[in-house]
């Protein structure tokens, strides 16, 4: 599942599946319901033609529904989970994992998919997907690919169109900050290397949503160092209008580090 102005991210995915699988469907929908912000919903980039050109070689199906299709009789559920999405991006944008949640499952279930490819960049979305198909027992495999991210260190999104020149040159200095994680953790606390992290992004001019050290597993935040392994950093900023996430786990940062 996609939104469209497809990067090399998209592609990663759609690769990974060719790879493990017979068929590949990708899909391009740009969700309403999963928009807190109107404004964001009416800028967000779309170029179709484009996209069909860069997959049309690649997989064996693109569906690109429209609203009429996916919400034939309006919007009138609601899924919404009490436990991974009130976290981090949950507590940011109100109703955004209810929509991620429905659309999801309305695209799993129109294609009887299998199997379903996300971004790590998304890492939130992830588990909560993955959560929802557990609970619901929904017989999929979710997998989780690594963030693609362009030469300067920026993670790929197809929102990184919308930053002015200025805010593009400041951006690399996001995945710099969170890259170095493993270093202030293992000297200092969780919240001192929380503290640590917000105050650099801060100096580099990003307007911060959040900074979050949590367990890869579930999310929970531990206030004590125990085990590091699964540990990973959670962050939001926005430059201008344009909000940006990253995260990596403390393993990725100790390598990149070294
Ligand atoms: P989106 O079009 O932003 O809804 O993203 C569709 C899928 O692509 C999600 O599973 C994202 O996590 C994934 N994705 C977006 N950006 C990247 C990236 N830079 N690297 C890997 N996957 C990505």
């Amino acid at each position: 599942p996609t939104m469209g102005a497809l990067h090399e991210g998209h592609l990663s995915l759609v690769d990974e599946s060719i790879l493990n699988n017979d068929v590949t469907i990708l899909s391009i929908y740009v969700n309403p319901l999963q928009f807190d912000n109107p404004k964001d919903l009416q800028t967000y980039p779309k170029n179709l033609q484009n996209d069909m050109k860069l997959i049309q070689s690649k997989v064996d199906f693109c569906f690109t529904p429209d609203t009429d299709t996916m919400y034939p009789n309006g919007y009138n559920f609601c899924l919404s989970e009490s436990r991974l999405s009130t976290k981090l991006c949950g507590n940011n944008r109100q109703g955004h994992f209810e929509g991620v949640l429905q659309i999801v499952l309305k695209l799993v279930n129109i294609t009887s998919c299998d199997s379903l490819y996300l971004g790590e960049k998304d890492y939130q979305q992830y588990i909560l997907l993955k959560s929802l198909f557990q609970e619901m027992f929904v017989n999929i495999n979710v997998y989780s690919c690594p963030t693609k991210r362009e030469k300067d260190g920026l993670a790929l999104s197809s929102r990184n169109k919308k930053l002015s020149i200025k805010h593009r040159l400041m951006a690399p200095s996001f995945y710099k900050v969170i890259s170095k994680f493993s270093s202030y953790l293992n000297s200092n606390s969780i919240s001192k290397t929380e503290k640590m992290i917000v105050s650099h992004l801060d100096a580099y001019g990003f307007k911060i949503e959040y900074v979050s050290i949590a367990s890869s597993n579930d999310l929970s935040t531990p206030r004590v160092k125990k085990s590091y392994e699964d540990l990973r950093i959670f962050c939001a900023v926005k430059l201008g209008d344009v909000r940006l996430i990253d995260n990596i786990s403390y393993q990725d940062s100790l390598r990149v580090c070294s």
